[in-house]
């Protein structure tokens, strides 16, 4: 089903034309659509009925409360990375019971946070944090129930910048001295072994590498068992890529399929943790345009949005559609950028672009509610946007766009 539809010309957002929260909330703008949340978790949540699972949302591909709610009613679990995140899960009102908690940098204040929360598993990253977890987890009288983060050396074949599962990158252990830190752990007074976990990598759109990380994980939760350490839960972590422009990542239904397929008749429970999957099209950028600047050797059309707004463009040389609003066919597309008032060089939004753009026209910059709002930033003093939720033709407000003094709150003129 597609969420973003034109009627008469002009892009609707569900029931809600575009341009109406354009001129009710302002721009720059994130919009998301409810039926759109729903419609991928429940593609996934299907997918992988066949065996006993939780999907945990990855909560740093958008966090808002709003959106933390709605995934916790459809009866998701969350994975957390950060103290903050933990706080955000508890304020929508989500069950502590289903949290999962990533990361290479626990601080010691984020596991004693989790550990009285009583999240369900911490996902630990190397022998260091097993001492100091099993440590705090002593201190709180309490025993932490942990997955080791394996890194199983599988090339996830994507950006480097969003590729985790390789022997060279921050993220996991090495998966041949698994076995010596789950001996470790099994050891340790304070820490209960309830899982394994991996995460190999973002955006991806190929499930070979899956494939292989998923026989590697489950290979050794083989070998674990037969040391007399069966676990409760198998992590296959988040990943599962959407479409941007043409790739062809696998459905739902491919990706779960390969999941349940793997862990039929297994004893342990299958969680996954996507993020982008679950937001990802189902969220858009409003901008309105602020000036067309014909360059020596091209057209700028430049935007109310920048790269504070939307990093992933800067970051990663991502590429975004870019559509008018309301298409003006009496108008002639210009080859163009299309760029924010930031002073980067890098700020923009997409390059060599064909747009029939003018002064005061909206564009939606589409594929944007993960890691959209949620890498935000206010460099250069700019507001970040508001975010609405779409519900048919219903509107909500889930967050106000920062006011100037919001900018400034917590800063001292010193005497
Ligand atoms: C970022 C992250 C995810 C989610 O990744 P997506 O590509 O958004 O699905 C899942 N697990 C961990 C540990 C992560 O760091």
């Amino acid at each position: 089903m597609n969420f973003l539809h034109r009627r008469a010309d002009r892009l609707h957002l569900e029931e809600v034309p575009l341009a109406r929260l354009a001129e009710a909330y302002g721009t720059p703008l994130y919009a998301y659509s409810a039926a759109a949340l729903s419609a991928a978790y429940q593609a996934l949540d299907q997918a992988l009925a066949p065996v006993p699972h939780r999907i945990c949302y990855a909560v740093k591909a958008n966090p808002n409360l709003a959106v933390l709610r709605h995934f916790a009613r459809l009866g998701a679990g969350f994975d957390i990375v950060s103290g903050g995140e933990l706080a955000r899960v508890l304020a929508a009102g989500a069950d502590p019971g289903r949290v999962v908690f990533s990361g290479v940098g626990k601080s010691r204040t984020e596991m004693r946070a989790a550990l009285e929360a009583g999240i369900h598993c911490f996902n630990v990253e190397s022998e260091a944090e097993l001492a100091r977890l099993d440590l705090v987890a002593g201190e709180l009288g309490r025993a932490a129930p942990v997955s080791l983060r394996v890194n199983p050396d599988v090339d996830a074949k994507t950006h480097p910048y969003i590729s985790t599962g390789l022997r060279q990158n921050k993220f996991g252990i090495p998966i041949e001295d698994a076995p010596r830190l789950y001996r470790a752990a099994a050891g340790l007074a304070h820490v209960r072994v309830v899982g394994l976990d991996c995460h190999i990598g973002s955006q991806l759109t190929d499930l070979a590498p899956m494939a292989d990380a998923a026989d590697r994980v489950l290979a050794l939760a083989d070998r674990l068992a037969q040391e007399g350490m069966p676990l409760e839960h198998i992590d296959l972590g988040g990943g599962l890529g959407i479409r941007y422009r043409d790739e062809t990542p696998p459905n739902a239904a491919a990706y779960g399929a390969l999941l349940a397929g793997r862990m039929q008749g297994r004893r342990e429970t299958l969680l996954v943790e996507p993020g982008r999957y679950l937001v990802g099209n189902a969220g858009v950028l409003l901008t309105r345009v602020e000036y067309i600047k014909r360059g020596a050797e091209r057209t700028f059309v430049i935007v109310d949005a920048a790269m504070n707004d939307l990093l992933r463009p800067a970051l990663y040389d991502a590429w975004h559609a870019i559509e008018p609003v309301e298409l003006r066919p009496e108008r002639t597309p210009v080859p163009c950028d299309v760029v924010g008032p930031v002073c980067e060089t890098s700020d923009f939004l997409g390059r060599e672009r064909v747009l029939a753009a003018a002064e005061g026209d909206l564009l939606a910059i589409l594929s944007a509610g993960a890691y959209g709002m949620s890498m935000s930033s206010t460099y250069n003093s700019r507001p970040r946007p508001a975010e609405v939720m779409v519900t048919g033709n219903e509107i909500r407000l889930i967050r106000e766009r920062d006011s100037i003094a919001s900018l400034m709150a917590g800063e001292w003129l010193p005497d």
